[in-house]
Protein backbone atom coordinates (compact mmCIF):
# COMPACT_ATOMS: atom_id res chain seq x y z
CA UNK A 1 0.00 0.00 0.00
CA UNK A 2 1.26 3.50 -0.23
CA UNK A 3 1.51 6.29 1.95
CA UNK A 4 0.57 9.77 2.11
CA UNK A 5 2.71 12.26 4.12
CA UNK A 6 0.96 13.86 6.99
CA UNK A 7 1.43 16.72 8.97
CA UNK A 8 -0.22 17.21 12.01
CA UNK A 9 -0.96 21.02 13.17
CA UNK A 10 -0.64 20.89 17.00
CA UNK A 11 -0.89 23.11 20.55
CA UNK A 12 0.30 22.07 23.56
CA UNK A 13 -2.97 22.36 26.18
CA UNK A 14 -3.21 23.29 29.49
CA UNK A 15 -2.02 19.62 30.89
CA UNK A 16 0.99 20.02 28.70
CA UNK A 17 -0.60 17.14 26.22
CA UNK A 18 -0.06 17.69 22.73
CA UNK A 19 -3.15 17.66 20.58
CA UNK A 20 -4.10 18.59 16.75
CA UNK A 21 -5.34 17.12 13.68
CA UNK A 22 -3.13 16.14 10.48
CA UNK A 23 -3.76 16.95 6.67
CA UNK A 24 -1.65 15.87 4.06
CA UNK A 25 1.92 17.57 3.77
CA UNK A 26 1.58 18.74 0.59
CA UNK A 27 -1.33 21.03 1.71
CA UNK A 28 0.79 23.04 4.48
CA UNK A 29 1.18 25.75 2.87
CA UNK A 30 -2.11 26.35 1.61
CA UNK A 31 -3.40 25.90 5.21
CA UNK A 32 -0.90 28.30 6.99
CA UNK A 33 -3.23 31.09 7.19
CA UNK A 34 -6.88 29.18 7.64
CA UNK A 35 -5.50 26.37 9.97
CA UNK A 36 -7.44 23.68 10.89
CA UNK A 37 -10.86 23.50 13.24
CA UNK A 38 -10.32 23.03 17.09
CA UNK A 39 -13.07 22.82 19.85
CA UNK A 40 -12.55 25.10 23.31
CA UNK A 41 -13.52 22.15 25.24
CA UNK A 42 -10.02 20.14 24.17
CA UNK A 43 -8.79 22.59 26.49
CA UNK A 44 -11.09 20.65 29.38
CA UNK A 45 -9.51 17.00 28.38
CA UNK A 46 -7.27 15.64 31.18
CA UNK A 47 -4.26 14.25 31.11
CA UNK A 48 -5.53 11.37 31.92
CA UNK A 49 -8.09 11.11 29.65
CA UNK A 50 -11.77 12.72 29.90
CA UNK A 51 -12.40 15.42 30.12
CA UNK A 52 -12.95 17.66 33.33
CA UNK A 53 -17.04 17.27 33.64
CA UNK A 54 -16.74 20.80 35.36
CA UNK A 55 -14.87 23.26 32.22
CA UNK A 56 -16.51 26.52 31.27
CA UNK A 57 -16.50 25.52 27.63
CA UNK A 58 -19.33 23.31 27.38
CA UNK A 59 -20.40 21.89 23.94
CA UNK A 60 -20.22 25.16 22.21
CA UNK A 61 -17.91 27.07 19.93
CA UNK A 62 -15.30 27.01 17.12
CA UNK A 63 -11.85 28.10 17.04
CA UNK A 64 -8.43 26.96 14.36
CA UNK A 65 -5.34 25.87 15.03
CA UNK A 66 -3.08 28.15 13.14
CA UNK A 67 0.06 27.10 12.44
CA UNK A 68 3.26 28.97 12.62
CA UNK A 69 5.88 28.09 10.07
CA UNK A 70 8.40 28.93 11.79
CA UNK A 71 7.96 26.15 14.22
CA UNK A 72 8.05 23.22 11.60
CA UNK A 73 9.45 19.80 12.42
CA UNK A 74 9.90 17.00 9.81
CA UNK A 75 11.99 13.86 11.58
CA UNK A 76 12.43 12.00 8.06
CA UNK A 77 11.21 8.22 8.35
CA UNK A 78 13.12 4.84 7.34
CA UNK A 79 12.07 1.48 5.73
CA UNK A 80 9.98 0.71 9.06
CA UNK A 81 8.72 4.15 10.35
CA UNK A 82 6.84 7.15 8.41
CA UNK A 83 8.75 10.78 8.95
CA UNK A 84 7.40 12.80 11.87
CA UNK A 85 6.07 16.06 10.96
CA UNK A 86 4.08 18.60 12.77
CA UNK A 87 3.88 22.43 13.17
CA UNK A 88 3.43 23.92 16.29
CA UNK A 89 0.10 26.40 16.49
CA UNK A 90 -1.95 28.99 17.84
CA UNK A 91 -5.25 29.19 19.00
CA UNK A 92 -7.30 31.59 17.12
CA UNK A 93 -10.57 32.51 16.71
CA UNK A 94 -12.72 31.80 13.06
CA UNK A 95 -11.64 35.31 12.90
CA UNK A 96 -7.63 35.12 13.58
CA UNK A 97 -8.33 36.98 17.03
CA UNK A 98 -6.03 35.31 19.46
CA UNK A 99 -7.74 32.86 21.61
CA UNK A 100 -8.21 34.06 25.42
CA UNK A 101 -6.90 30.39 26.42
CA UNK A 102 -4.12 30.28 23.85
CA UNK A 103 -0.70 29.39 25.87
CA UNK A 104 1.53 30.81 23.46
CA UNK A 105 -0.89 33.84 23.52
CA UNK A 106 -0.52 33.70 27.43
CA UNK A 107 3.16 33.69 27.04
CA UNK A 108 3.36 36.57 23.57
CA UNK A 109 2.02 38.96 25.97
CA UNK A 110 3.78 38.32 29.44
CA UNK A 111 6.86 38.79 26.82
CA UNK A 112 5.26 41.93 25.46
CA UNK A 113 5.34 43.47 28.83
CA UNK A 114 8.49 42.94 29.68
CA UNK A 115 9.73 44.57 26.87
CA UNK A 116 7.72 47.60 26.98
CA UNK A 117 8.77 47.86 30.97
CA UNK A 118 12.01 46.67 30.94
CA UNK A 119 13.01 47.13 27.40
CA UNK A 120 14.09 43.23 28.06
CA UNK A 121 13.59 40.06 26.38
CA UNK A 122 14.27 36.76 26.86
CA UNK A 123 16.41 34.08 26.49
CA UNK A 124 15.91 30.84 27.72
CA UNK A 125 16.29 26.71 28.17
CA UNK A 126 14.18 23.81 29.46
CA UNK A 127 16.40 21.33 31.07
CA UNK A 128 14.07 17.94 30.33
CA UNK A 129 15.09 15.24 32.61
CA UNK A 130 13.63 11.62 31.35
CA UNK A 131 13.32 8.24 31.74
CA UNK A 132 13.46 5.08 29.41
CA UNK A 133 11.10 2.85 30.37
CA UNK A 134 12.50 -0.84 29.52
CA UNK A 135 12.82 -3.79 31.45
CA UNK A 136 17.15 -3.47 31.12
CA UNK A 137 18.88 -3.87 34.45
CA UNK A 138 19.70 -0.13 35.29
CA UNK A 139 23.72 1.02 35.28
CA UNK A 140 25.12 3.45 37.23
CA UNK A 141 24.01 7.12 37.89
CA UNK A 142 25.98 9.02 35.30
CA UNK A 143 28.38 5.97 34.28
CA UNK A 144 29.80 5.48 30.69
CA UNK A 145 27.22 2.33 31.05
CA UNK A 146 24.80 3.88 31.80
CA UNK A 147 25.29 6.31 28.39
CA UNK A 148 26.45 3.21 25.95
CA UNK A 149 22.96 1.28 27.45
CA UNK A 150 21.14 3.60 25.77
CA UNK A 151 22.66 3.56 22.39
CA UNK A 152 21.66 3.60 19.57
CA UNK A 153 18.71 5.64 20.95
CA UNK A 154 21.36 8.29 22.55
CA UNK A 155 22.81 9.34 19.22
CA UNK A 156 19.79 8.95 17.47
CA UNK A 157 17.63 11.18 19.34
CA UNK A 158 20.56 13.57 19.14
CA UNK A 159 20.93 13.39 15.44
CA UNK A 160 16.89 13.46 15.13
CA UNK A 161 16.70 17.24 17.84
CA UNK A 162 19.51 18.30 15.42
CA UNK A 163 17.20 17.95 12.67
CA UNK A 164 14.33 19.40 14.35
CA UNK A 165 16.35 23.16 15.11
CA UNK A 166 16.30 22.25 18.94
CA UNK A 167 20.16 22.42 19.11
CA UNK A 168 20.98 19.44 21.64
CA UNK A 169 24.35 20.03 23.51
CA UNK A 170 24.57 17.41 25.68
CA UNK A 171 23.15 13.68 26.18
CA UNK A 172 23.75 12.89 29.86
CA UNK A 173 22.92 9.59 32.21
CA UNK A 174 21.31 11.23 35.20
CA UNK A 175 20.62 9.59 38.87
CA UNK A 176 17.88 7.81 38.91
CA UNK A 177 16.92 4.16 37.01
CA UNK A 178 17.49 4.96 32.98
CA UNK A 179 17.04 8.15 33.42
CA UNK A 180 18.69 10.50 30.94
CA UNK A 181 18.90 14.53 30.34
CA UNK A 182 19.58 16.50 27.22
CA UNK A 183 20.50 20.63 27.45
CA UNK A 184 19.60 22.68 24.56
CA UNK A 185 20.99 25.44 23.72
CA UNK A 186 19.08 29.02 24.53
CA UNK A 187 16.25 30.92 22.43
CA UNK A 188 14.51 34.29 22.63
CA UNK A 189 11.11 34.22 23.56
CA UNK A 190 8.89 32.04 22.27
CA UNK A 191 10.76 29.63 20.68
CA UNK A 192 12.64 28.07 23.99
CA UNK A 193 9.28 27.22 24.60
CA UNK A 194 7.76 25.63 21.75
CA UNK A 195 11.57 24.06 22.01
CA UNK A 196 11.05 22.37 25.15
CA UNK A 197 7.74 20.97 23.25
CA UNK A 198 9.83 19.56 20.03
CA UNK A 199 12.25 18.15 22.23
CA UNK A 200 10.06 16.24 24.00
CA UNK A 201 8.22 15.07 21.24
CA UNK A 202 10.98 13.86 19.27
CA UNK A 203 12.44 11.91 22.73
CA UNK A 204 9.67 10.43 22.38
CA UNK A 205 9.39 9.53 19.15
CA UNK A 206 12.75 8.40 18.64
CA UNK A 207 12.17 6.06 21.94
CA UNK A 208 9.23 4.98 20.03
CA UNK A 209 11.30 3.94 17.27
CA UNK A 210 13.33 1.74 19.22
CA UNK A 211 10.78 0.30 21.30
CA UNK A 212 10.56 2.12 24.15
CA UNK A 213 8.65 4.91 26.04
CA UNK A 214 10.29 8.37 27.20
CA UNK A 215 8.66 9.08 30.42
CA UNK A 216 9.26 12.97 31.34
CA UNK A 217 6.61 12.42 34.38
CA UNK A 218 7.57 14.30 37.44
CA UNK A 219 8.13 11.42 40.03
CA UNK A 220 8.43 7.83 38.54
CA UNK A 221 8.20 6.06 41.72
CA UNK A 222 8.12 7.89 45.29
CA UNK A 223 11.28 7.20 46.67
CA UNK A 224 13.27 7.78 43.64
CA UNK A 225 14.81 10.66 42.33
CA UNK A 226 11.85 12.65 39.57
CA UNK A 227 12.55 14.60 36.10
CA UNK A 228 12.98 18.15 36.39
CA UNK A 229 12.02 20.94 33.73
CA UNK A 230 14.45 23.38 34.90
CA UNK A 231 14.17 26.82 33.46
CA UNK A 232 17.25 28.76 32.69
CA UNK A 233 16.86 32.31 31.64
CA UNK A 234 18.76 35.42 31.13
CA UNK A 235 17.27 38.80 30.07
CA UNK A 236 18.92 40.68 26.86
CA UNK A 237 18.62 44.43 26.32
CA UNK A 238 17.56 45.61 22.67
CA UNK A 239 21.27 45.79 21.96
CA UNK A 240 21.51 41.93 23.19
CA UNK A 241 23.54 42.84 25.80
CA UNK A 242 23.27 40.88 29.73
CA UNK A 243 21.03 42.64 31.89
CA UNK A 244 21.19 40.47 34.87
CA UNK A 245 25.27 40.18 35.47
CA UNK A 246 26.78 43.11 37.93
CA UNK A 247 30.43 41.90 39.31
CA UNK A 248 30.19 44.44 41.66
CA UNK A 249 26.96 42.34 43.71
CA UNK A 250 26.87 39.23 45.72
CA UNK A 251 26.62 36.80 43.11
CA UNK A 252 27.09 38.55 40.56
CA UNK A 253 23.11 39.24 40.07
CA UNK A 254 22.32 42.93 39.34
CA UNK A 255 19.90 44.82 40.52
CA UNK A 256 17.37 43.69 37.88
CA UNK A 257 17.77 40.34 38.75
CA UNK A 258 17.77 40.46 42.31
CA UNK A 259 14.31 41.83 41.96
CA UNK A 260 13.15 39.75 39.18
CA UNK A 261 14.57 36.89 41.65
CA UNK A 262 12.97 38.16 44.64
CA UNK A 263 9.57 38.62 42.34
CA UNK A 264 9.48 34.60 42.02
CA UNK A 265 10.08 33.84 45.55
CA UNK A 266 7.36 36.18 46.87
CA UNK A 267 4.78 34.12 44.26
CA UNK A 268 6.60 31.04 44.80
CA UNK A 269 3.36 29.29 45.90
CA UNK A 270 0.80 30.41 43.13
CA UNK A 271 4.01 29.21 40.58
CA UNK A 272 4.04 25.81 41.79
CA UNK A 273 0.39 25.79 40.14
CA UNK A 274 1.63 26.63 37.03
CA UNK A 275 5.22 24.95 37.13
CA UNK A 276 4.60 21.64 38.86
CA UNK A 277 1.02 21.19 37.87
CA UNK A 278 0.71 17.24 38.81
CA UNK A 279 -1.26 15.68 41.65
CA UNK A 280 2.69 13.58 42.40
CA UNK A 281 4.85 16.71 41.21
CA UNK A 282 4.80 18.21 44.90
CA UNK A 283 6.63 15.08 46.00
CA UNK A 284 9.44 15.72 43.49
CA UNK A 285 9.93 18.94 45.65
CA UNK A 286 10.34 17.42 48.91
CA UNK A 287 14.06 18.27 50.34
CA UNK A 288 16.76 16.18 49.03
CA UNK A 289 15.21 15.37 45.95
CA UNK A 290 18.51 18.05 44.24
CA UNK A 291 15.20 19.16 42.64
CA UNK A 292 13.95 22.49 44.48
CA UNK A 293 14.02 21.86 48.57
CA UNK A 294 12.57 25.98 49.76
CA UNK A 295 11.81 29.09 48.35
CA UNK A 296 15.11 31.10 48.32
CA UNK A 297 18.35 31.55 46.10
CA UNK A 298 21.15 29.81 46.10
CA UNK A 299 24.48 30.26 44.30
CA UNK A 300 25.43 26.80 42.92
CA UNK A 301 22.92 25.45 45.06
CA UNK A 302 21.07 22.57 44.03
CA UNK A 303 18.44 22.76 46.91
CA UNK A 304 17.13 25.82 45.86
CA UNK A 305 14.39 27.23 44.21
CA UNK A 306 16.37 29.69 42.26
CA UNK A 307 19.69 29.43 41.38
CA UNK A 308 22.64 30.75 39.65
CA UNK A 309 24.85 28.81 38.08
CA UNK A 310 28.78 28.64 38.06
CA UNK A 311 30.27 31.42 35.82
CA UNK A 312 33.40 29.63 33.90
CA UNK A 313 36.69 32.03 34.24
CA UNK A 314 38.57 28.56 32.18
CA UNK A 315 39.21 29.06 28.42
CA UNK A 316 38.90 32.83 28.46
CA UNK A 317 35.23 32.41 29.00
CA UNK A 318 33.12 35.98 29.39
CA UNK A 319 31.11 36.34 32.59
CA UNK A 320 28.85 38.32 31.77
CA UNK A 321 26.95 36.47 28.91
CA UNK A 322 26.54 33.29 31.01
CA UNK A 323 24.72 34.57 34.32
CA UNK A 324 21.30 33.17 34.10
CA UNK A 325 18.80 32.34 36.89
CA UNK A 326 17.64 28.98 36.87
CA UNK A 327 14.16 27.66 38.06
CA UNK A 328 13.98 24.50 39.43
CA UNK A 329 10.72 23.99 40.73
CA UNK A 330 9.63 23.06 37.03
CA UNK A 331 8.35 19.83 35.25
CA UNK A 332 7.09 18.45 32.51
CA UNK A 333 3.43 18.06 33.55
CA UNK A 334 3.15 21.91 33.05
CA UNK A 335 2.50 23.88 29.65
CA UNK A 336 6.06 25.77 28.92
CA UNK A 337 4.23 28.74 27.90
CA UNK A 338 2.47 28.84 30.87
CA UNK A 339 5.26 28.15 33.01
CA UNK A 340 7.90 30.54 31.17
CA UNK A 341 4.89 33.64 30.93
CA UNK A 342 4.07 32.91 34.55
CA UNK A 343 7.97 33.20 35.68
CA UNK A 344 8.28 36.44 33.60
CA UNK A 345 4.80 38.07 35.10
CA UNK A 346 6.09 37.45 38.99
CA UNK A 347 9.34 38.69 37.78
CA UNK A 348 8.12 41.74 36.42
CA UNK A 349 6.56 42.51 39.62
CA UNK A 350 9.21 42.16 41.81
CA UNK A 351 10.91 44.72 39.69
CA UNK A 352 7.67 47.30 40.03
CA UNK A 353 7.67 46.63 43.54
CA UNK A 354 10.93 47.23 43.75
CA UNK A 355 11.58 44.51 45.76
CA UNK A 356 14.75 44.29 47.99
CA UNK A 357 17.87 41.42 46.81
CA UNK A 358 17.05 37.97 48.31
CA UNK A 359 19.42 36.38 50.57
CA UNK A 360 21.73 34.13 48.75
CA UNK A 361 21.63 30.86 50.19
CA UNK A 362 25.10 28.54 50.07
CA UNK A 363 23.35 26.09 52.58
CA UNK A 364 21.07 23.12 52.15
CA UNK A 365 18.00 24.71 53.48
CA UNK A 366 16.74 22.06 55.14
CA UNK A 367 19.90 22.69 57.37
CA UNK A 368 18.58 25.96 58.48
CA UNK A 369 16.11 26.32 62.15
CA UNK A 370 13.03 28.21 62.28
CA UNK A 371 14.94 31.41 63.12
CA UNK A 372 17.32 30.89 60.21
CA UNK A 373 14.53 30.23 57.85
CA UNK A 374 13.13 33.69 58.81
CA UNK A 375 16.37 35.34 58.90
CA UNK A 376 17.13 34.22 55.13
CA UNK A 377 13.38 34.79 54.28
CA UNK A 378 13.55 31.04 53.18
CA UNK A 379 10.00 29.21 52.97
CA UNK A 380 8.83 26.22 52.13
CA UNK A 381 6.91 25.10 48.90
CA UNK A 382 3.31 23.87 48.69
CA UNK A 383 3.13 20.24 49.37
CA UNK A 384 0.51 19.34 47.51
CA UNK A 385 -0.97 20.24 44.00
CA UNK A 386 -4.24 21.63 46.58
CA UNK A 387 -1.77 23.55 48.19
CA UNK A 388 -0.47 25.05 45.10
CA UNK A 389 -3.82 25.67 43.80
CA UNK A 390 -4.80 27.29 47.28
CA UNK A 391 -1.66 29.45 46.91
CA UNK A 392 -2.69 30.48 43.43
CA UNK A 393 -6.36 31.38 44.53
CA UNK A 394 -5.39 33.33 47.87
CA UNK A 395 -2.44 35.36 44.90
CA UNK A 396 -5.05 38.02 43.19
CA UNK A 397 -1.72 39.42 41.38
CA UNK A 398 -0.97 35.78 40.17
CA UNK A 399 -4.78 34.90 39.35
CA UNK A 400 -4.64 38.11 37.40
CA UNK A 401 -2.37 37.33 35.18
CA UNK A 402 -4.48 34.93 33.22
CA UNK A 403 -8.20 35.66 31.94
CA UNK A 404 -11.31 34.79 34.06
CA UNK A 405 -11.76 32.21 31.75
CA UNK A 406 -8.42 30.78 31.58
CA UNK A 407 -8.12 30.76 35.10
CA UNK A 408 -11.34 28.90 35.40
CA UNK A 409 -10.78 26.19 32.60
CA UNK A 410 -7.15 25.31 34.17
CA UNK A 411 -8.33 24.98 37.88
CA UNK A 412 -11.38 23.02 36.89
CA UNK A 413 -8.65 20.57 34.84
CA UNK A 414 -6.50 20.35 37.94
CA UNK A 415 -9.23 19.66 39.89
CA UNK A 416 -10.88 17.39 37.87
CA UNK A 417 -7.43 15.23 37.44
CA UNK A 418 -7.26 15.47 41.56
CA UNK A 419 -10.45 13.84 41.79
CA UNK A 420 -9.68 11.33 39.22
CA UNK A 421 -6.57 10.17 41.37
CA UNK A 422 -8.20 10.77 45.16
CA UNK A 423 -8.17 6.71 45.76
CA UNK A 424 -4.80 6.08 44.97
CA UNK A 425 -1.93 5.85 47.14
CA UNK A 426 1.13 8.04 46.07
CA UNK A 427 2.81 4.78 44.33
CA UNK A 428 -0.07 4.61 42.11
CA UNK A 429 -0.55 8.25 41.38
CA UNK A 430 3.46 8.36 40.12
CA UNK A 431 2.81 5.52 38.24
CA UNK A 432 -0.10 6.76 36.65
CA UNK A 433 1.63 10.02 35.83
CA UNK A 434 4.52 7.92 34.65
CA UNK A 435 2.20 6.70 32.09
CA UNK A 436 1.24 9.64 30.98
CA UNK A 437 4.25 12.11 30.69
N1 LIG B 1 16.42 15.36 39.00
C1 LIG B 1 16.45 16.63 39.68
C2 LIG B 1 15.05 17.24 39.63
O1 LIG B 1 14.10 16.56 39.79
C3 LIG B 1 17.47 17.58 39.07
C4 LIG B 1 18.90 17.14 39.19
C5 LIG B 1 19.83 18.16 38.53
O2 LIG B 1 19.97 18.10 37.30
O3 LIG B 1 20.30 19.07 39.21
O4 LIG B 1 14.86 18.41 39.48
MG1 LIG C 1 19.81 16.92 35.75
Amino acid sequence: MSQLDLVALVCCDLGAIVRGRSLPSPELTASLDSGVGWVPANHALTPLGPLAEVNPFGSTGDLRLRPDAETHVRLEGDAHETALEFVLCDIVETDGRPWECCPRAFLREALAELESELGARVMASFEHEFQLVRDARAELPFSLAAQRAAEPFASTVMAGLQEAGAEPERFMAEFADHQYEIPVAPAAGISCADRSVVVREVVREIARRHGMRASFAPLAEPSAPGNGAHIHFSLLDSSGAPLLYDSARPACLSELAERFAAGILLHAGALCALCAPSPCSALRLAPHHWSAGAVCVGQRNREALLRVPPLLSLAGGEEAPQLRLEYRAADAAANPYLALGALVRAGLDGVRRQLPAPPILELDPSQLDAAEMKRYGVAGLPDSLEGALRALADDEQARAWMSPLLYDAYVDLKRAELEAVAELDVGEVCARYAAVY
